[in-house]
């Protein structure tokens, strides 16, 4: 059930569900009845732990009792550290931190336009961006991702974006000129709809980034930190970047962003160009790495890579006994996309009533992105709920017909 909240002093911005939770542990989330639900949303793909994990838990309440806050005026140790360990754990040389995704394609925007001012070619500052994008909600990052629902009435936007379809490597080779500084391209698009990048295309775009001397840049946001089934979706098409931004799972719930780059990427980014007052401190950053200490741990890739196949052949088999439901199963790792027949809200309803939370995403999709520790009882928990939801659905659908 949505409602509009005219009475709350919130801005209505966002289109919400009427349920309110108090509590999460693991997979679930309680309201104040006690009411408890599987969560297959996961905050969009952010609580990668799921909720209240103890390691988590430890490191925050340890490190709220030391320092919270101290400024980028002074060396962050931990900042310092997390750096280290996802630089060590990536293409990049070096990594500027920030609270959201969108700052963190922000800087990874900035930077690009520096790179080329540093290289002596300021003339370069447009940048190719795809079809279906989403790279955020400030106005560089909703002129970048440049869906109408998103830009209307916020004109004028960021000039500077040359638009063309997503996986179709001839049109972005077309549309790179002598003012092109950059690429930027989601691995798998996300709140397009759970769109993985076709096989080649994104070797495809380092190969034409190379040779026009272009910077690549991945916006792995959504898709980074284990999501996909490795620690960053780019690794499953054998390519690197030259920058990528992360966000949603770095702090497993904890606003923490990131901006990766190679030291080449970020040479023009020198003391004084950028900067973000809470971004790295010593808290965010005391989660940020107890995110990464789960993350990196032997087996951790491995039990995901079981319970993705588990979950995968389970959707192929729900798709094939409700095909007036549902199309299609689409994604990577515990990225899933289920293509709908009917409306995707109508799906989310449903399956929330019934005590599965889920997301709606572009195409008719609705997301599953279940915490990565989910185990195998609550999965067939989720494929329980689904197969009533899709029964319950489909006899709707016959009676109407
Ligand atoms: C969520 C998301 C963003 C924006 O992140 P915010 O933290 O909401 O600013 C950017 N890019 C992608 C791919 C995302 O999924």
């Amino acid at each position: 059930m949505e409602v509009n909240t005219v009475n709350s002093a919130v801005m209505p911005t966002y289109t919400r569900s009427d349920l309110a939770f108090v509590r999460g542990e693991g997979a679930y989330l309680y309201d104040a009845e006690g009411q408890h639900y599987l969560d297959f949303c996961s905050g969009v793909a952010v609580n990668a732990l799921g909720h209240a994990h103890p390691h988590l838990v430890h490191v925050l309440k340890e490190q709220a009792e030391k320092l919270w806050h101290c400024s980028n005026l002074y060396r962050i140790p931990e900042q310092e550290r997390l750096a280290e360990r996802l630089v060590a754990a990536s293409f990049a040389d070096t990594a500027f931190f920030c609270n959201s995704g969108a700052e963190a394609v922000e800087c990874a925007l900035k930077m690009a336009r520096k790179y080329h001012d540093a290289v002596g070619q300021p003339e370069r500052y447009r940048v190719v961006v795809m079809n279906n994008a989403f790279h955020g909600r400030t106005l560089a990052t909703v002129s970048a991702g440049g869906q109408e629902k998103h830009t209307k009435g916020f004109e004028p936007l960021v000039e500077g974006f040359d638009r063309v379809p997503f996986g179709d490597l001839d049109a972005a080779r077309a549309v790179i000129g002598p003012q092109t500084a950059a690429i930027l391209v989601e691995p798998v698009q996300g709140e397009g709809g759970v769109r993985v990048a076709p096989s080649g295309y994104l070797p495809g775009l380092r190969a034409l980034a190379d040779a026009h001397g272009l910077l690549l840049i991945f916006d792995e946001v959504q898709t980074g930190l284990c999501r996909t089934g490795c620690l960053f979706a780019h690794e499953w098409f054998d390519v690197v970047p030259d920058i990528m931004a992360l966000a949603k799972g770095l702090g497993g719930g904890f606003p923490v962003g990131c901006c990766l780059a190679t030291a080449r990427a970020a040479q023009g980014m020198t003391a004084g160009t950028h900067a973000s007052t809470f971004g790295g401190n010593p808290l965010a950053m005391a989660v940020g790495n107890a995110t990464l200490d789960v993350l990196l741990a032997e087996g951790f890739l491995r039990a995901i890579h079981h319970t993705s196949r588990l979950l995968h052949a389970a959707l192929e088999e729900v798709i094939h006994l409700y095909p007036t439901v549902l199309a299609e199963v689409r994604g990577l790792g515990l990225l899933f996309g289920l293509r709908c027949i009917v409306p995707n809200t109508t799906f989310v309803t449903a399956l929330q009533k019934a005590g599965l939370l889920t997301v709606a995403a572009g195409d008719n999709v609705v997301r599953l992105l279940p915490p990565l520790v989910i185990g195998e009882n609550e999965i067939e928990e989720a494929l329980d709920i689904l197969d009533r939801t899709c029964q319950q659905l489909a006899r709707g659908h016959d009676g109407v017909a």
